[in-house]
C-alpha cells in the first residue's frame, strides 16, 4: 500500500470511527456513563495502518556486546515497547522475531542471508506500511555516543520517515548525530517499502549504555519513536 493510500483508508476508517463515536455518546450520553478512556477506544486514529518493527540481529548473532549488555536482548525489549505504544493508537503491529531465535531454518547453509531474507519478505507484505528495524550501535572510539537514523536513499519516503523520528527521538537521546544514508544494509536496500533503520545508542559508550539500562529511559525512547511515525504520517496526510 502506499503511503497516498494509507492517508485514503485512514479518511475512511477516520469516518467510519465519527459514526461509531456519535453512537457510543449516543448511547451513553443516555444512561450518564461517558468516561476518556471509552472515547479514545472508539477513536483510534490510525487504525489499520501496519508497521513491521524488526528487531536486529538474534541466534547466536548477539550483535555488539559490552560489559555483560548483548544488543539482541535490548533490540527485542525496544520492539515489544514500540509495539505496545502503537497498538494503544490502532496500529497492527508485526514482529520479525518476538524471542532470542532468529529466522533461518535448522541446518541453513548461509544462516545469516536466510535470517535477512526471512526478514524482508515480512516487510514486503502487502499489507505492510512502514517498518523499523531497531539496533544499538557500537565504535571502536567510545566517546562516540546518542542515537542515529538511516534510510535508503531512492526512497524520500524514507528519508522523510527517518528525520521525523530523528527529531522526536533526540529530545530524549540529545544526539548530535545526523540523519544518514544507509544504502549498503541489506534492511534497507531490498524492501520495496517505507522504512528506517535505528540505532538507538552506542552500547560502546558508557553514559548511553546506562541510560540503556534504564527501563523508564527505553520506555521515553519508543514513545519518541512512536510520535515521530505519527508526525510523519500526519504530515503526508496534508500534503
Ligand atoms: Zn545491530
Amino acid at each position: 500500500m502506499t503511503t497516498y493510500n494509507i492517508v485514503v483508508n485512514k479518511m475512511k476508517n477516520k469516518t467510519k470511527v465519527c459514526i461509531f463515536l456519535a453512537a457510543v455518546l449516543a448511547i451513553n450520553i443516555k444512561f450518564g456513563s461517558i468516561t476518556y478512556t471509552m472515547l479514545y477506544d472508539a477513536y483510534k486514529p490510525y487504525n489499520g495502518v501496519t508497521v513491521v518493527l524488526d528487531a536486529g540481529h538474534g541466534g547466536k548473532d548477539l550483535g555488539c556486546e559490552y560489559e555483560g549488555i548483548n544488543e539482541s536482548d535490548l533490540n527485542i525489549d525496544m520492539v515489544n515497547k514500540i509495539k505496545k505504544e502503537l497498538e494503544t493508537i490502532g496500529f497492527i503491529v508485526l514482529l520479525t522475531r518476538s524471542d532470542e531465535h532468529d529466522l533461518a531454518s535448522e541446518g541453513a547453509t548461509n544462516r545469516k542471508r536466510e535470517d535477512l531474507n526471512n526478514r524482508v519478505d515480512i516487510i514486503n507484505q502487502e499489507k505492510v506500511d512502514i517498518y523499523i528495524s531497531v539496533h544499538m550501535n557500537a565504535y571502536v572510539t567510545n566517546e562516540v555516543k546518542g542515537s542515529q537514523l538511516f534510510y535508503f536513499s531512492e526512497n524520500e519516503d524514507s528519508k522523510q520517515l527517518a528525520n521525523h523520528i530523528d527529531e522526536s527521538i533526540k529530545k530524549v537521546s540529545e544526539s548530535e548525530l545526523k540523519v544518514k544514508q544507509g544504502d549498503s544494509y541489506y534492511i534497507l536496500n531490498k524492501p520495496k517499502k517505507v522504512g528506517v533503520l535505528l540505532e538507538c545508542a552506542f552500547l560502546s559508550n558508557a553514559s548511553d549504555r546506562e541510560k540503556m539500562l534504564s527501563e523508564e529511559y527505553r520506555e521515553h525512547l519508543a514513545n519518541e519513536v512512536v510520535v515521530g511515525i505519527v508526525s510523519y504520517l500526519n504530515d503526508k496526510h496534508y500534503e
